[in-house]
Protein backbone atom coordinates (compact mmCIF):
# COMPACT_ATOMS: atom_id res chain seq x y z
CA UNK A 1 0.00 0.00 0.00
CA UNK A 2 1.21 3.51 -0.67
CA UNK A 3 2.62 5.69 1.97
CA UNK A 4 1.86 9.26 -0.11
CA UNK A 5 0.04 11.75 1.94
CA UNK A 6 0.61 9.60 5.44
CA UNK A 7 3.66 11.42 7.04
CA UNK A 8 6.81 9.67 7.66
CA UNK A 9 7.13 6.01 7.01
CA UNK A 10 7.41 3.68 10.30
CA UNK A 11 10.43 2.99 11.45
CA UNK A 12 10.72 -0.61 10.12
CA UNK A 13 8.93 -0.30 6.62
CA UNK A 14 11.92 1.17 5.19
CA UNK A 15 12.76 -1.42 2.06
CA UNK A 16 16.64 -1.55 1.32
CA UNK A 17 17.87 -1.25 -2.47
CA UNK A 18 19.02 -4.41 -4.37
CA UNK A 19 21.80 -5.16 -5.96
CA UNK A 20 20.60 -7.59 -8.95
CA UNK A 21 23.60 -7.26 -10.84
CA UNK A 22 26.93 -8.57 -9.79
CA UNK A 23 27.72 -11.36 -12.25
CA UNK A 24 27.78 -14.79 -10.63
CA UNK A 25 29.03 -16.68 -13.90
CA UNK A 26 26.95 -20.02 -13.44
CA UNK A 27 28.99 -22.12 -15.41
CA UNK A 28 28.28 -26.21 -13.53
CA UNK A 29 29.18 -28.03 -16.27
CA UNK A 30 32.80 -25.96 -16.93
CA UNK A 31 31.01 -25.30 -20.60
CA UNK A 32 33.07 -21.89 -20.24
CA UNK A 33 36.57 -23.10 -18.55
CA UNK A 34 38.75 -23.64 -21.51
CA UNK A 35 37.80 -20.79 -23.82
CA UNK A 36 41.32 -19.49 -25.43
CA UNK A 37 41.91 -16.74 -24.04
CA UNK A 38 41.66 -14.24 -27.50
CA UNK A 39 38.15 -15.33 -27.55
CA UNK A 40 37.71 -14.39 -23.54
CA UNK A 41 39.18 -11.18 -24.21
CA UNK A 42 36.05 -10.08 -26.39
CA UNK A 43 33.98 -11.77 -23.65
CA UNK A 44 35.61 -9.32 -20.94
CA UNK A 45 35.84 -6.40 -22.70
CA UNK A 46 32.18 -6.91 -23.54
CA UNK A 47 31.51 -7.15 -19.91
CA UNK A 48 33.48 -3.74 -18.75
CA UNK A 49 31.01 -2.19 -21.37
CA UNK A 50 27.82 -3.29 -19.91
CA UNK A 51 29.06 -2.80 -16.40
CA UNK A 52 30.04 0.75 -16.97
CA UNK A 53 28.52 2.57 -19.50
CA UNK A 54 25.44 0.06 -20.40
CA UNK A 55 24.55 -0.39 -16.94
CA UNK A 56 24.12 3.05 -15.58
CA UNK A 57 22.04 4.47 -17.97
CA UNK A 58 19.97 1.98 -19.82
CA UNK A 59 16.69 1.68 -17.41
CA UNK A 60 16.43 5.47 -18.35
CA UNK A 61 16.78 5.14 -22.02
CA UNK A 62 14.46 1.99 -22.13
CA UNK A 63 11.91 4.00 -20.70
CA UNK A 64 12.34 6.95 -22.90
CA UNK A 65 12.67 4.63 -25.74
CA UNK A 66 15.65 6.51 -27.27
CA UNK A 67 18.03 4.84 -29.42
CA UNK A 68 21.49 5.56 -27.86
CA UNK A 69 23.13 5.66 -31.16
CA UNK A 70 26.44 6.64 -28.99
CA UNK A 71 26.28 3.61 -27.52
CA UNK A 72 26.21 2.00 -30.98
CA UNK A 73 29.44 4.05 -31.69
CA UNK A 74 31.37 3.18 -28.55
CA UNK A 75 30.52 -0.75 -29.63
CA UNK A 76 32.31 -0.05 -32.82
CA UNK A 77 35.32 1.41 -31.18
CA UNK A 78 35.49 -1.00 -28.86
CA UNK A 79 35.50 -3.27 -31.49
CA UNK A 80 32.43 -5.43 -30.59
CA UNK A 81 30.26 -4.47 -33.38
CA UNK A 82 31.40 -7.16 -35.73
CA UNK A 83 29.89 -10.18 -34.89
CA UNK A 84 32.81 -12.34 -36.17
CA UNK A 85 32.92 -11.28 -39.54
CA UNK A 86 35.95 -10.74 -41.55
CA UNK A 87 37.75 -6.99 -42.49
CA UNK A 88 40.26 -6.19 -43.77
CA UNK A 89 42.59 -4.67 -41.31
CA UNK A 90 41.16 -5.26 -37.98
CA UNK A 91 42.21 -8.69 -35.92
CA UNK A 92 40.88 -12.26 -36.02
CA UNK A 93 37.20 -12.12 -34.09
CA UNK A 94 36.65 -16.04 -33.86
CA UNK A 95 32.76 -17.33 -33.93
CA UNK A 96 32.69 -18.71 -30.19
CA UNK A 97 34.32 -14.63 -29.65
CA UNK A 98 31.65 -13.42 -31.55
CA UNK A 99 28.70 -15.60 -29.17
CA UNK A 100 30.26 -14.42 -26.34
CA UNK A 101 30.17 -11.16 -26.84
CA UNK A 102 26.45 -11.38 -27.68
CA UNK A 103 25.89 -13.25 -24.53
CA UNK A 104 27.71 -10.51 -22.57
CA UNK A 105 25.77 -7.35 -23.99
CA UNK A 106 22.57 -9.41 -24.48
CA UNK A 107 22.89 -10.08 -20.52
CA UNK A 108 23.55 -5.99 -20.30
CA UNK A 109 20.25 -5.39 -22.84
CA UNK A 110 18.66 -6.89 -25.39
CA UNK A 111 18.53 -3.95 -27.17
CA UNK A 112 21.86 -2.94 -27.30
CA UNK A 113 22.90 -6.59 -28.45
CA UNK A 114 20.25 -6.34 -30.77
CA UNK A 115 22.49 -3.16 -32.25
CA UNK A 116 25.43 -5.26 -33.32
CA UNK A 117 23.05 -8.08 -34.19
CA UNK A 118 21.63 -5.83 -36.50
CA UNK A 119 25.08 -4.04 -37.50
CA UNK A 120 27.66 -6.67 -37.68
CA UNK A 121 24.95 -10.22 -38.44
CA UNK A 122 22.94 -8.75 -40.86
CA UNK A 123 24.26 -5.34 -42.84
CA UNK A 124 28.01 -6.41 -42.34
CA UNK A 125 27.75 -9.70 -43.14
CA UNK A 126 25.29 -9.55 -46.01
CA UNK A 127 28.36 -7.30 -47.65
CA UNK A 128 31.25 -8.96 -46.69
CA UNK A 129 29.72 -12.26 -47.93
CA UNK A 130 27.50 -11.08 -51.19
CA UNK A 131 29.47 -7.75 -52.09
CA UNK A 132 31.45 -6.61 -55.02
CA UNK A 133 35.67 -5.91 -53.99
CA UNK A 134 34.22 -2.00 -54.76
CA UNK A 135 30.95 -2.59 -52.04
CA UNK A 136 32.92 -4.05 -49.69
CA UNK A 137 35.69 -1.21 -49.98
CA UNK A 138 33.42 1.27 -49.46
CA UNK A 139 31.04 -0.15 -46.79
CA UNK A 140 33.21 -3.00 -44.69
CA UNK A 141 35.31 -0.48 -42.61
CA UNK A 142 32.84 2.50 -41.52
CA UNK A 143 29.98 -0.53 -40.53
CA UNK A 144 32.69 -2.61 -38.00
CA UNK A 145 33.48 0.77 -36.76
CA UNK A 146 29.98 2.10 -36.10
CA UNK A 147 30.96 5.15 -37.81
CA UNK A 148 27.90 4.64 -39.92
CA UNK A 149 25.04 2.38 -39.19
CA UNK A 150 23.73 -0.01 -41.51
CA UNK A 151 20.22 -1.67 -41.97
CA UNK A 152 18.89 -5.47 -43.53
CA UNK A 153 15.62 -4.95 -44.35
CA UNK A 154 13.71 -7.93 -45.90
CA UNK A 155 10.50 -8.18 -43.25
CA UNK A 156 7.29 -6.63 -45.08
CA UNK A 157 4.44 -5.29 -44.09
CA UNK A 158 2.15 -8.81 -45.38
CA UNK A 159 6.08 -10.72 -45.52
CA UNK A 160 7.00 -11.35 -42.22
CA UNK A 161 7.57 -15.68 -41.85
CA UNK A 162 7.21 -16.02 -45.49
CA UNK A 163 9.65 -13.29 -46.44
CA UNK A 164 10.52 -15.20 -49.11
CA UNK A 165 7.30 -14.33 -51.12
CA UNK A 166 8.45 -10.89 -50.42
CA UNK A 167 6.99 -8.38 -53.59
CA UNK A 168 9.35 -5.40 -53.51
CA UNK A 169 10.47 -5.15 -56.75
CA UNK A 170 13.60 -3.39 -58.39
CA UNK A 171 13.29 -2.97 -61.84
CA UNK A 172 15.90 -2.77 -64.42
CA UNK A 173 16.55 0.79 -66.05
CA UNK A 174 19.40 1.78 -68.25
CA UNK A 175 22.28 2.77 -66.15
CA UNK A 176 21.04 1.08 -62.66
CA UNK A 177 17.64 -0.13 -60.86
CA UNK A 178 14.32 1.52 -59.23
CA UNK A 179 12.74 0.14 -56.25
CA UNK A 180 8.90 0.18 -54.79
CA UNK A 181 7.57 -1.24 -52.47
CA UNK A 182 7.21 -1.61 -48.65
CA UNK A 183 9.74 -2.86 -45.77
CA UNK A 184 8.81 -3.28 -41.47
CA UNK A 185 10.54 -3.92 -38.61
CA UNK A 186 13.48 -2.40 -40.12
CA UNK A 187 16.41 -1.87 -36.73
CA UNK A 188 18.06 1.19 -37.86
CA UNK A 189 16.58 2.01 -40.64
CA UNK A 190 15.46 5.34 -40.12
CA UNK A 191 18.49 6.43 -38.35
CA UNK A 192 21.25 5.14 -40.45
CA UNK A 193 23.04 5.59 -43.52
CA UNK A 194 23.02 2.59 -45.20
CA UNK A 195 19.95 -0.30 -46.35
CA UNK A 196 20.30 -3.52 -47.80
CA UNK A 197 17.41 -4.00 -49.24
CA UNK A 198 16.29 -7.32 -50.56
CA UNK A 199 13.96 -6.79 -53.35
CA UNK A 200 12.40 -9.16 -56.23
CA UNK A 201 14.22 -8.35 -60.05
CA UNK A 202 13.02 -8.64 -63.39
CA UNK A 203 13.97 -11.98 -63.68
CA UNK A 204 11.62 -12.86 -60.16
CA UNK A 205 14.38 -13.83 -57.93
CA UNK A 206 15.10 -12.30 -54.52
CA UNK A 207 18.18 -10.04 -54.91
CA UNK A 208 20.23 -7.57 -52.57
CA UNK A 209 20.84 -3.76 -53.12
CA UNK A 210 22.78 -1.15 -50.83
CA UNK A 211 20.75 1.89 -50.61
CA UNK A 212 21.85 5.13 -49.01
CA UNK A 213 19.28 5.53 -46.47
CA UNK A 214 19.20 9.53 -47.89
CA UNK A 215 18.26 8.54 -51.49
CA UNK A 216 15.23 10.32 -52.80
CA UNK A 217 12.06 8.19 -52.42
CA UNK A 218 13.42 6.30 -49.43
CA UNK A 219 11.04 7.07 -46.60
CA UNK A 220 11.80 5.69 -43.16
CA UNK A 221 9.44 6.12 -40.03
CA UNK A 222 10.26 4.71 -36.82
CA UNK A 223 7.86 2.25 -35.47
CA UNK A 224 6.46 3.86 -31.71
CA UNK A 225 4.46 2.09 -28.88
CA UNK A 226 6.57 -1.29 -28.74
CA UNK A 227 6.62 -2.91 -25.61
CA UNK A 228 9.84 -4.96 -25.97
CA UNK A 229 13.36 -4.21 -26.68
CA UNK A 230 12.76 -0.14 -26.50
CA UNK A 231 16.63 0.80 -26.91
CA UNK A 232 16.98 0.16 -30.43
CA UNK A 233 14.75 1.81 -33.32
CA UNK A 234 12.69 -0.38 -36.20
CA UNK A 235 11.26 1.29 -38.85
CA UNK A 236 9.01 1.01 -41.31
CA UNK A 237 10.36 1.98 -44.66
CA UNK A 238 8.29 3.23 -47.80
CA UNK A 239 10.46 2.41 -51.47
CA UNK A 240 9.31 4.59 -53.25
CA UNK A 241 10.35 5.07 -56.83
CA UNK A 242 14.21 4.59 -55.59
CA UNK A 243 16.83 5.13 -58.07
CA UNK A 244 20.12 3.76 -57.80
CA UNK A 245 23.25 2.88 -60.15
CA UNK A 246 24.17 -0.61 -61.43
CA UNK A 247 26.96 -0.78 -58.92
CA UNK A 248 24.41 -0.67 -56.00
CA UNK A 249 23.50 -4.44 -57.03
CA UNK A 250 24.88 -6.47 -54.60
CA UNK A 251 26.68 -9.70 -57.30
CA UNK A 252 26.51 -12.47 -54.88
CA UNK A 253 22.79 -12.27 -53.68
CA UNK A 254 20.95 -13.48 -57.17
CA UNK A 255 17.96 -15.50 -54.91
CA UNK A 256 16.53 -16.09 -51.64
CA UNK A 257 19.21 -19.03 -50.69
CA UNK A 258 21.85 -15.70 -50.10
CA UNK A 259 19.70 -14.07 -48.17
CA UNK A 260 18.87 -17.13 -46.03
CA UNK A 261 22.52 -17.97 -46.45
CA UNK A 262 22.77 -14.62 -44.10
CA UNK A 263 19.96 -15.23 -42.14
CA UNK A 264 21.19 -18.93 -41.07
CA UNK A 265 24.78 -17.54 -39.92
CA UNK A 266 22.77 -15.04 -37.50
CA UNK A 267 20.10 -17.74 -35.70
CA UNK A 268 23.09 -18.87 -33.48
CA UNK A 269 23.58 -15.41 -32.61
CA UNK A 270 20.04 -14.83 -31.68
CA UNK A 271 20.17 -17.86 -29.50
CA UNK A 272 22.88 -16.58 -27.22
CA UNK A 273 21.25 -13.08 -26.97
CA UNK A 274 18.76 -15.08 -25.27
CA UNK A 275 21.00 -16.99 -23.11
CA UNK A 276 22.86 -13.53 -21.83
CA UNK A 277 19.04 -12.61 -21.03
CA UNK A 278 19.14 -16.31 -19.21
CA UNK A 279 21.94 -15.04 -17.14
CA UNK A 280 20.49 -11.66 -16.74
CA UNK A 281 17.58 -12.85 -14.68
CA UNK A 282 18.98 -15.68 -13.33
CA UNK A 283 21.55 -13.59 -11.64
CA UNK A 284 19.04 -11.14 -10.46
CA UNK A 285 16.82 -13.91 -8.79
CA UNK A 286 19.30 -15.16 -7.13
CA UNK A 287 20.70 -11.90 -5.77
CA UNK A 288 16.96 -10.94 -4.81
CA UNK A 289 16.20 -14.23 -3.46
CA UNK A 290 19.49 -13.82 -0.99
CA UNK A 291 18.40 -9.86 -0.08
CA UNK A 292 14.73 -10.21 0.66
CA UNK A 293 13.31 -10.76 3.20
CA UNK A 294 9.94 -12.09 4.24
CA UNK A 295 8.46 -14.09 7.59
CA UNK A 296 11.35 -13.31 9.13
CA UNK A 297 13.65 -14.51 6.67
CA UNK A 298 15.26 -14.25 3.26
CA UNK A 299 13.17 -15.68 0.38
CA UNK A 300 16.68 -18.07 -0.37
CA UNK A 301 15.73 -19.97 2.66
CA UNK A 302 12.41 -20.99 1.63
CA UNK A 303 12.72 -24.57 0.08
CA UNK A 304 10.54 -23.79 -2.96
CA UNK A 305 12.23 -20.64 -3.89
CA UNK A 306 15.56 -23.21 -3.92
CA UNK A 307 13.70 -25.86 -5.95
CA UNK A 308 13.05 -22.78 -8.18
CA UNK A 309 16.67 -21.69 -8.56
CA UNK A 310 17.58 -24.81 -9.07
CA UNK A 311 15.54 -25.16 -11.69
CA UNK A 312 16.54 -22.48 -13.71
CA UNK A 313 19.93 -23.50 -13.11
CA UNK A 314 19.28 -26.41 -15.25
CA UNK A 315 17.86 -24.92 -17.77
CA UNK A 316 21.05 -22.32 -18.10
CA UNK A 317 23.27 -25.18 -17.87
CA UNK A 318 21.55 -27.32 -20.32
CA UNK A 319 21.49 -23.82 -22.59
CA UNK A 320 25.09 -23.24 -22.23
CA UNK A 321 26.05 -26.62 -23.17
CA UNK A 322 23.34 -26.94 -26.07
CA UNK A 323 25.06 -23.85 -27.58
CA UNK A 324 28.43 -24.21 -26.79
CA UNK A 325 28.25 -27.69 -28.65
CA UNK A 326 26.06 -26.07 -31.53
CA UNK A 327 28.62 -23.35 -32.25
CA UNK A 328 31.49 -25.69 -32.00
CA UNK A 329 29.63 -27.58 -34.90
CA UNK A 330 29.59 -24.30 -36.54
CA UNK A 331 33.08 -23.71 -36.56
CA UNK A 332 33.62 -27.24 -37.86
CA UNK A 333 31.60 -26.45 -40.95
CA UNK A 334 28.96 -29.12 -40.17
CA UNK A 335 25.98 -26.77 -38.51
CA UNK A 336 22.92 -27.57 -40.18
CA UNK A 337 19.95 -25.10 -40.72
CA UNK A 338 17.75 -27.29 -39.11
CA UNK A 339 20.64 -27.35 -36.18
CA UNK A 340 20.59 -23.39 -35.72
CA UNK A 341 17.15 -23.52 -35.74
CA UNK A 342 17.00 -25.99 -32.78
CA UNK A 343 19.60 -23.70 -31.07
CA UNK A 344 16.89 -20.60 -31.63
CA UNK A 345 14.23 -22.56 -30.81
CA UNK A 346 15.46 -23.90 -27.51
CA UNK A 347 17.27 -20.84 -26.25
CA UNK A 348 14.10 -18.20 -26.60
CA UNK A 349 11.60 -20.79 -25.24
CA UNK A 350 14.17 -21.56 -22.02
CA UNK A 351 14.97 -17.15 -21.53
CA UNK A 352 11.07 -16.73 -21.89
CA UNK A 353 10.04 -18.92 -19.39
CA UNK A 354 13.28 -18.52 -16.97
CA UNK A 355 12.32 -14.25 -17.38
CA UNK A 356 8.60 -15.74 -15.87
CA UNK A 357 9.73 -17.28 -13.08
CA UNK A 358 12.38 -14.49 -12.35
CA UNK A 359 9.72 -11.82 -13.16
CA UNK A 360 7.52 -13.65 -10.30
CA UNK A 361 10.59 -14.67 -7.99
CA UNK A 362 11.07 -10.68 -7.54
CA UNK A 363 7.08 -10.07 -6.55
CA UNK A 364 6.45 -6.44 -7.42
CA UNK A 365 9.48 -5.40 -7.67
CA UNK A 366 9.85 -7.58 -10.65
CA UNK A 367 8.00 -5.07 -12.70
CA UNK A 368 9.54 -2.31 -11.95
CA UNK A 369 12.23 -1.53 -14.38
CA UNK A 370 15.26 -0.17 -11.92
CA UNK A 371 15.12 -3.76 -11.19
CA UNK A 372 16.30 -5.28 -14.42
CA UNK A 373 14.19 -8.30 -15.04
CA UNK A 374 11.36 -6.53 -16.12
CA UNK A 375 13.34 -4.69 -18.92
CA UNK A 376 14.34 -8.94 -19.82
CA UNK A 377 11.44 -10.13 -19.28
CA UNK A 378 9.66 -7.27 -21.91
CA UNK A 379 12.84 -8.12 -24.37
CA UNK A 380 12.98 -11.32 -24.77
CA UNK A 381 9.28 -11.50 -26.45
CA UNK A 382 11.31 -9.57 -29.30
CA UNK A 383 13.72 -12.19 -29.75
CA UNK A 384 11.57 -14.93 -29.15
CA UNK A 385 9.91 -13.91 -32.85
CA UNK A 386 12.78 -12.55 -35.06
CA UNK A 387 14.91 -13.73 -37.53
CA UNK A 388 12.06 -16.62 -37.49
CA UNK A 389 9.51 -17.17 -35.03
CA UNK A 390 9.15 -20.20 -32.62
CA UNK A 391 6.84 -22.24 -34.69
CA UNK A 392 8.76 -21.18 -38.07
CA UNK A 393 12.46 -23.07 -36.33
CA UNK A 394 10.18 -26.12 -35.34
CA UNK A 395 8.77 -26.21 -38.69
CA UNK A 396 12.30 -26.23 -40.14
CA UNK A 397 13.07 -28.55 -36.92
CA UNK A 398 10.05 -31.19 -38.37
CA UNK A 399 10.63 -30.52 -41.82
CA UNK A 400 13.76 -32.11 -41.07
CA UNK A 401 13.10 -34.84 -39.23
CA UNK A 402 10.32 -36.01 -40.84
CA UNK A 403 10.83 -34.97 -44.66
CA UNK A 404 7.54 -33.39 -45.32
CA UNK A 405 7.42 -29.68 -45.33
CA UNK A 406 4.37 -28.09 -43.09
CA UNK A 407 4.58 -24.65 -44.13
CA UNK A 408 2.33 -23.75 -46.43
C1 LIG B 1 11.86 -6.10 -32.70
C2 LIG B 1 11.93 -6.65 -34.07
C3 LIG B 1 13.04 -6.40 -34.88
C4 LIG B 1 13.09 -6.86 -36.19
N1 LIG B 1 14.15 -6.53 -37.00
C5 LIG B 1 14.11 -6.86 -38.32
C6 LIG B 1 15.12 -6.37 -39.21
O1 LIG B 1 16.06 -5.67 -38.80
N2 LIG B 1 15.01 -6.68 -40.53
C7 LIG B 1 13.99 -7.45 -41.03
O2 LIG B 1 13.96 -7.68 -42.23
N3 LIG B 1 13.02 -7.93 -40.19
C8 LIG B 1 13.05 -7.64 -38.86
N4 LIG B 1 12.06 -8.10 -38.02
C9 LIG B 1 10.97 -8.90 -38.55
C10 LIG B 1 10.92 -10.32 -38.02
O3 LIG B 1 11.90 -11.11 -38.63
C11 LIG B 1 9.48 -10.83 -38.21
O4 LIG B 1 8.70 -10.16 -37.24
C12 LIG B 1 9.37 -12.33 -38.04
O5 LIG B 1 9.98 -12.99 -39.11
C13 LIG B 1 7.92 -12.79 -37.92
O6 LIG B 1 7.12 -12.21 -38.89
P1 LIG B 1 5.75 -11.50 -38.47
O7 LIG B 1 6.03 -10.60 -37.32
O8 LIG B 1 5.18 -10.88 -39.69
O9 LIG B 1 4.83 -12.64 -37.94
P2 LIG B 1 3.87 -13.62 -38.82
O10 LIG B 1 4.67 -14.25 -39.89
O11 LIG B 1 2.65 -12.90 -39.23
O12 LIG B 1 3.52 -14.72 -37.73
C14 LIG B 1 2.46 -14.57 -36.79
C15 LIG B 1 2.31 -15.89 -36.02
O13 LIG B 1 1.96 -16.93 -36.95
C16 LIG B 1 2.88 -18.01 -36.85
N5 LIG B 1 3.06 -18.63 -38.18
C17 LIG B 1 3.51 -18.06 -39.30
N6 LIG B 1 3.53 -18.95 -40.31
C18 LIG B 1 3.06 -20.12 -39.80
C19 LIG B 1 2.83 -21.43 -40.33
N7 LIG B 1 3.11 -21.73 -41.60
N8 LIG B 1 2.34 -22.39 -39.51
C20 LIG B 1 2.07 -22.11 -38.20
N9 LIG B 1 2.27 -20.89 -37.64
C21 LIG B 1 2.74 -19.91 -38.44
C22 LIG B 1 4.17 -17.39 -36.32
O14 LIG B 1 5.00 -18.35 -35.70
C23 LIG B 1 3.62 -16.35 -35.36
O15 LIG B 1 3.32 -16.96 -34.13
C24 LIG B 1 12.02 -7.66 -36.69
C25 LIG B 1 10.92 -7.94 -35.86
C26 LIG B 1 10.86 -7.45 -34.58
C27 LIG B 1 9.65 -7.73 -33.74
Amino acid sequence: MSQTGTGPIPQGTEEPSYELWEPLDPDVAGVFRDVPAEDRAYRERAREFVQTEVRPVIAGIWDRAEYPLDLAKRLGELDLLRDGVDVPGFPEQSLLAASLTTMELARGDGSVATIVGVQGGLALRSVAWCGSEAQRERWLAPLARGTELGAFALTEPTHGSDSVSLETRAETRPGGFVLNGHKKWIGSGSVGQLAVVWARGDDGQVQGFLVPQDAPGYRATTIEGKVSLRAIWQAHIELDGVEVGEGARMPGANSFKDTARVLQATRLGVAWAALGQATAVYESAVHYARQRVQFGRPLAASQIVQARLAEMLSQLTTLQTLLMQLTRAEERGELSGPGASLGKFTATRTARDMARNARDLLGGNGILLENRVARHFADIEALHTYEGTETVQALIIGRDITGISAFA
